[in-house]
């Protein structure tokens, strides 16, 4: 994302808190706010994690990394937290799955391939 984020210049919309962005750049202008993690592409909002655009903003304020505008659960921490109890759990009784048995039909088997149409 912040390779990509090298065609997309931000202007800070002078805000008393420093929150709100315009990022210029093709093919259309984009508005973020680092405040509320929103940014008018809103590929912010469905990932929780920063868009090229939002990452422009957030180097231009320069306060903290994108990493830290990432949601939480997206952190190798709660990655850990999810699957501690899971990867490691024990055995169950039931059998393992065996794969189904193969029943030959009747006849020459075909040895030519089946083409398509064209
Ligand atoms: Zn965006």
């Amino acid at each position: 994302m912040t390779k990509l984020s090298r065609n997309w210049f931000s202007q800070w919309s002078g805000d008393e808190k420093e929150v709100l962005y315009e990022v210029q750049g093709w093919p259309t202008n984009m508005v973020v706010d680092l405040e509320s993690r929103t940014c008018t592409c809103r590929f912010w909002q469905l990932t929780s994690m920063p868009c090229t655009h939002a990452i422009v903003a957030i180097q231009d304020k320069n306060d903290k990394g994108p990493e830290e505008y990432c949601h939480e659960w997206l952190t190798m921490d709660a990655y850990r937290r999810t699957y501690y109890f899971n990867i490691f759990g024990k055995k169950k009784g039931s059998p393992a799955p065996v794969p189904p048995q193969v029943k030959i039909k009747p006849g020459r088997p075909t040895m030519n391939r089946r083409k398509d149409k064209d």
